[in-house]
C-alpha cells in the first residue's frame, strides 16, 4: 500500500512505455487504476510498483485521480511475461485492455438515432450496410460515431441518411450501466453420451482441483465438443469463476447464441468488433466490477479487465484468426494459456483439426486430450473422394445469349454429382477460397497484366463491382476495354466465386444460387440472414470462400464440391499442408450433418498428394505425425522457434541502406541463426516497401533477448518502421 505523498511507477497503455513516476495524493495499492497526464495528454494508467526515477521531487507530476477499478498482482505478472514474449512494450499491452478510453467517465450524452426504412425502399449497399450495423446491434439505437464505425461508412453516408430520414433521432437514454447481468442456469436439456460424459468429468476434475492444466477436446465436427464445454463452463460458473469463451468472428452465429440460451437459460455477453461504444463501455465495466461472468468473443476479449477468470475455453483453437498481425503480434490462444498458467486455473482447446504445436505438448504430455470419436447420434461422416483434373480441362459451358465457349472449371463428375443432388430435393455447397471473377487479367499477344500501382501484386476481376480490385490494400481501377500497352484485346485467367456462379447459371439454369464471401456478405446480419434462407430450403447451391466453412449446421446440405482443392498447396510457408488440411476437414465437415450421409468431391490435380489421400483416408492424426516429422527435420516449429522482423519503408533506397546497417550489426545468436534480409513475398503494400529478416533457432532457444538487444543497437530512421512477429503464422 502506498500513501498520499509517495512516488509510484505508473505505465501507460501506449507503444513505447515502461512505466513513468508520479506522486500520489491519496492512498493506492499496486495494481490501482489512476487517472494521468502524460505531454498534456490525459491516459489511464496502472500502478506498478514503487517510483526508481532520480528527477528531482518538483518534477514529478501528480496522479490526478486514483479510480475505483484495479489489477491483481497476476494481471500485472501476466502483461509483462505477455511483453517479453512478444516483444511488444509493456505499455503497447496494457493499451490492449485499456481500450475503451471513456470507462471511467459518465456515458457521453450524445445524438442517437434509429433506423427506418419504408418498406419498398430500394436497398443501396450502403443503406444494407447501415441497416445490418443496426440488425448485429439489436436495433438498438446509436450515436452517428457508432454508424460509422460499425457500418464501415463515411460522414457523408451518415449526414445523407439522417436528412433522408433514414436515421431517425431518437430520445433515448443511455442504457443503465450492466444490462447484460444475467443469471445462468443450468436447464439440464443435454444428457451426454458416454464419450462426452468421460471428457466432461475429466475437465470437472481439473475445475474442481483448481490450478493450471490445458486439456485438448479432440473430435470431428458434430461430435459434440460444444456440449461438452458447456457442461465445464457451468462447472466453474456454478464455483464463482468468471469464464471466457473464445470463437472466430465467423463462428458467433445466431444459432449458437441460441443453443448457448437453450443450455443456459440466457444469451451470452458477445464480446467482438462491432459493439457500439456504449455497449463496449457497458461490457467493460460490468466484467471489470466482476458483475459479467461469462464472455463469449473474439481474441479481444482475452483483454477484458477479468475478475476471478477461472476457465478459458477456446473453440477452434487451430484458427488463424487467434493471431493479431496489427497494432502488436501476439497468439491469443497462446497468451490465454500464459495467462492461465500465471493465474492458476483450467484452459479448454477444442478443435477438430488440432493444430501441430498443440499435438506437439499433448505429444509432450503438457496437454491432456479428450477424445470424441464419432459425430454425436450415428451421424455418418461423409464420403470424401477427390475428382482427377488431369489430362483435360473441365467441360467448357456457354453463357445464355452469348454463343463463345468459356473454359469451365467444373468436371463431369461434379456436375453429375450436382444434378443427382438437387434432383433429390437436397442442397450443394461449392467451395472456392478466391474472391471476384478472375485473379489474373492479362494480354496474351504481350503479356501486360493488371498490377496495383501501389502493392506488388495483380489485381482481381470483380465482375459485380464492374471492376479491377486490389485484394492487399482496396485500390479499385476500371477494366481496361484493350491492352493498354498494345492494344490488343485482354483476356481473364483463372476463376473467383463470381466466375463459378456463371458457369453455375449456365450448367444449372433453375437453381437457386447464393454467393458468399466477404464482398457479398458485408455483416453478420447479411450472413445469418443467408443462413436462415439456406434453412428454409430456398437456396439450392451455396457457393462460398471460407466464410462458409464454419460452424453452420446445415441437415439438408449432401454434397460439397471444392472447385480447387490444391489452391493452399501452393504457398511456399511451411504450414501450407496443414492449413489445407485443415480448412478442407473443416469444410467437408458441413456435408451430410442431418439423416441423410453427405459426400464430398474434392478436384486436384495432384490427387496423390498426401493431404489429399489423408483426408479421404479420414487419416489426420497419419497425415498430421509424417507433416511433423518433416518439421522435426527442418526445425521448423513446433520443433524449432522463428521470430520474424518485417522492416518497411516508403524510400526504397532508405529501406535497403537500413537493412544493410541491421544485417551488419546481426549479433552472432547463440544456437540460432538470422537470415535476410530478403524481399518480402509482397515487396510492396501502399506504397510501402517491405524486406523480412527471419531469426530461427531450437524450440526453447528463447530467442527474445537477442533479438532486442540486436534492435537496440541500430537507430531506426523516421520512415522506417519495424514489426516484430514472435512465431510468425504469415510469411507475406
Ligand atoms: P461439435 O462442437 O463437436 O461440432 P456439436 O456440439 O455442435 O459438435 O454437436 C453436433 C450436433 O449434435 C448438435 O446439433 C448438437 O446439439 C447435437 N448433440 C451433441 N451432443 C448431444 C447430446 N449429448 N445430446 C443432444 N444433442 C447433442
Ligand atoms: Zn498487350
Ligand atoms: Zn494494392
Amino acid at each position: 500500500m502506498f500513501n498520499a505523498g509517495d512516488i509510484v511507477k505508473v505505465l501507460i497503455p501506449n507503444v513505447v512505455n515502461a512505466g513513468y513516476d508520479y506522486r500520489l495524493t491519496a492512498p493506492a495499492d499496486i495494481g490501482a487504476l489512476v487517472r494521468v497526464t502524460v505531454m498534456m495528454r490525459p491516459y489511464v494508467g496502472v500502478i506498478i510498483g514503487p517510483g526508481d526515477s532520480n528527477l528531482p521531487p518538483q518534477k514529478i507530476k501528480s496522479v490526478s485521480a486514483v479510480l475505483d477499478g484495479r489489477m491483481s498482482a497476476n494481471d500485472l505478472r501476466w502483461i509483462h511475461k505477455m511483453a517479453d514474449w512478444t516483444m511488444m512494450a509493456p505499455g503497447a499491452v496494457l493499451r490492449l485492455i485499456l481500450n475503451v478510453p471513456d470507462a471511467f467517465t459518465p456515458p457521453r450524452v450524445e445524438q442517437l438515432y434509429t433506423w427506418a426504412i419504408a418498406d419498398g425502399t430500394r436497398m443501396t449497399t450502403q443503406r444494407q450496410m447501415v441497416a445490418d450495423a443496426f440488425a448485429a446491434n439489436d436495433n438498438e439505437a446509436m450515436s452517428a460515431a457508432d454508424v460509422q464505425n460499425i457500418a464501415h461508412v463515411g460522414a457523408s453516408v451518415v449526414r445523407g441518411l439522417i436528412k433522408s430520414g433514414n436515421l431517425v433521432p431518437a430520445d433515448v437514454r443511455p442504457r443503465a450501466d450492466n444490462q447484460f447481468v444475467y443469471q445462468y442456469l443450468d436447464t439440464g436439456a443435454v444428457t451426454l453420451n458416454t464419450d462426452q460424459a468421460a471428457a466432461a468429468a475429466v475437465l470437472a476434475g481439473c475445475i474442481d482441483a483448481g490450478g493450471f492444466s490445458v486439456n485438448l477436446l479432440d473430435g470431428v465436427t458434430g461430435s459434440g465438443k460444444t456440449q461438452v464445454y458447456f457442461d465445464a463452463l457451468w462447472r466453474a460458473y456454478a464455483r464463482g469463476a468468471s469464464v471466457l469463451l473464445m470463437m472466430p468472428e465467423i463462428a458467433l452465429t445466431a444459432q449458437f447464441m441460441d443453443r448457448f440460451a437453450a443450455r443456459f437459460g440466457a444469451p451470452p455477453v458477445v464480446w467482438h468488433s462491432n459493439l457500439t461504444a456504449a455497449r463496449r463501455r457497458e461490457i467493460w465495466r460490468g466484467v471489470m466490477a466482476g458483475d459479467i461472468r461469462v464472455v463469449v468473443g473474439t481474441r479481444s476479449a482475452l483483454f477484458l479487465p477479468w475478475q476471478n477468470l477461472g476457465l478459458v475455453i477456446i473453440d477452434e483453437e487451430h484458427d488463424g484468426s487467434y493471431k493479431q498481425e496489427d497494432m502488436g503480434n501476439y497468439h491469443a490462444r497462446d497468451m490465454a494459456i500464459l495467462r492461465a498458467a500465471i493465474a492458476g486455473f483450467p484452459v479448454v482447446l477444442a478443435s477438430a483439426t488440432p493444430a501441430a504445436e498443440t499435438l506437439e505438448n499433448v505429444a509432450l504430455g503438457k496437454y491432456g486430450r479428450l477424445r470424441l470419436t464419432s459425430r454425436f447420434g450415428g451421424a455418418q461422416m461423409p464420403d470424401i473422394q477427390t475428382i482427377d483434373m488431369r489430362g483435360g480441362r473441365a467441360a467448357d459451358y456457354v453463357v445464355a445469349g452469348d454463343d463463345a465457349a468459356r473454359p469451365g472449371m467444373l468436371s463431369a463428375p461434379l456436375c453429375d454429382a450436382i444434378g443427382e443432388t438437387l434432383g433429390a430435393g437436397q442442397q450443394v455447397m461449392l467451395f472456392i477460397n478466391r474472391r471476384g471473377f478472375a485473379p489474373i487479367v492479362q494480354c496474351r499477344h504481350c503479356g501486360w497484366a493488371a498490377q496495383c500501382p501501389d502493392c506488388s501484386v495483380g489485381m482481381t476481376y470483380h465482375k459485380r463491382l464492374g471492376k479491377l480490385l486490389c485484394h492487399m490494400c482496396g485500390r479499385t481501377a476500371p477494366l481496361p476495354k484493350t491492352c493498354p500497352d498494345c492494344g490488343n484485346d485482354v483476356t481473364m485467367r483463372g476463376a473467383g466465386l463470381e466466375r463459378i456462379e456463371e458457369e453455375v447459371a449456365a450448367k444449372f439454369p433453375g437453381a437457386r444460387t447464393a454467393l458468399v464471401s466477404s464482398d457479398t456478405m458485408l455483416s453478420r446480419a447479411a450472413l445469418e440472414r443467408l443462413v436462415h434462407k439456406m434453412e428454409d430450403g430456398e437456396i439450392d447451391i451455396i457457393i462460398g470462400t471460407q466464410i462458409l466453412a464454419k460452424g453452420h449446421h446445415f441437415p439438408n446440405l449432401t454434397l460439397v464440391g471444392v472447385v480447387d482443392a490444391d489452391m493452399g498447396l501452393y504457398g511456399t510457408d511451411f504450414r501450407a499442408a496443414e492449413h489445407t488440411f485443415q480448412q478442407l476437414f473443416q469444410v467437408a465437415g458441413r456435408a451430410g450433418r442431418g439423416a441423410t450421409p453427405g459426400r464430398v468431391l474434392m478436384q486436384t490435380y495432384q490427387p496423390e498428394h498426401p493431404v489429399m489421400t489423408a483426408i479421404c483416408a479420414g487419416a489426420r492424426d497419419e497425415f498430421m505425425a509424417s507433416d511433423m516429422a518433416a518439421r522435426r527435420c527442418a526445425q521448423m516449429p513446433p520443433y524449432g522457434q522463428l521470430i520474424a522482423l518485417i522492416v518497411e519503408g516508403q524510400k526504397e533506397s532508405t529501406l535497403q541502406s537500413f537493412c544493410a546497417q541491421l544485417a551488419a550489426a546481426a549479433p552472432a545468436m547463440r544456437g540460432g541463426k538470422i537470415m535476410g534480409p530478403i524481399a518480402a513475398g509482397v515487396y510492396q503494400i501502399r506504397n510501402w516497401y517491405r524486406m523480412r529478416f527471419l531469426v530461427s533457432g531450437p524450440a526453447r532457444a528463447n530467442l527474445q533477448p537477442a533479438v532486442r538487444q540486436w534492435l537496440s543497437s541500430v537507430r531506426v530512421p523516421a520512415n522506417i518502421r519495424i514489426k516484430v512477429d514472435v512465431n510468425p503464422q504469415n510469411f507475406m
